[in-house]
């Protein structure tokens, strides 16, 4: 897959997981960190997060996958004919995608009421 769309692809991951872990586990202990996003030679930044133990577990395992996709042009995981993910991490990171990829759409939404209110 091209740089573009790997740095997009770990961004949205990125940002997913941390809605997700903002929002559920609240009065969980985070731990402060970040990954040092790089792909095919290429520095593209670094992502900080601020996540419970097991929320950095799976941005981290999803992070590796992500890396290690042996597919040109990705397909959606949902879609891939040979899957790299655990069947429990896959379900956490389903749960945590359907969950963000929701409270998103609702922020969208009420950015657009907003504007129209104006
Ligand atoms: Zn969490």
């Amino acid at each position: 897959m091209t740089v573009e769309k790997f740095e997009k692809d770990a961004r949205t991951l990125h940002k997913f997981i941390q809605l997700y872990c903002d929002n559920k586990h609240k009065n969980t202990k985070k731990t402060q960190d970040f990954i040092e996003l790089c792909y095919d030679g290429k520095e593209l930044g670094k992502l900080e997060f601020n996540l419970c133990k097991e929320c950095e577990k799976t941005l981290k395992i999803s992070y590796s996958n992500l890396l290690s996709c042996p597919h040109d042009d990705k397909p959606s995981c949902r879609k891939c004919p040979a899957p790299c993910y655990e069947k429990t991490d896959w379900k956490k990171l389903a749960k945590i995608m359907k969950y963000s990829g929701m409270q998103m759409g609702l922020l969208k939404i009420r950015k657009l009421f907003g504007a129209k209110q104006k």
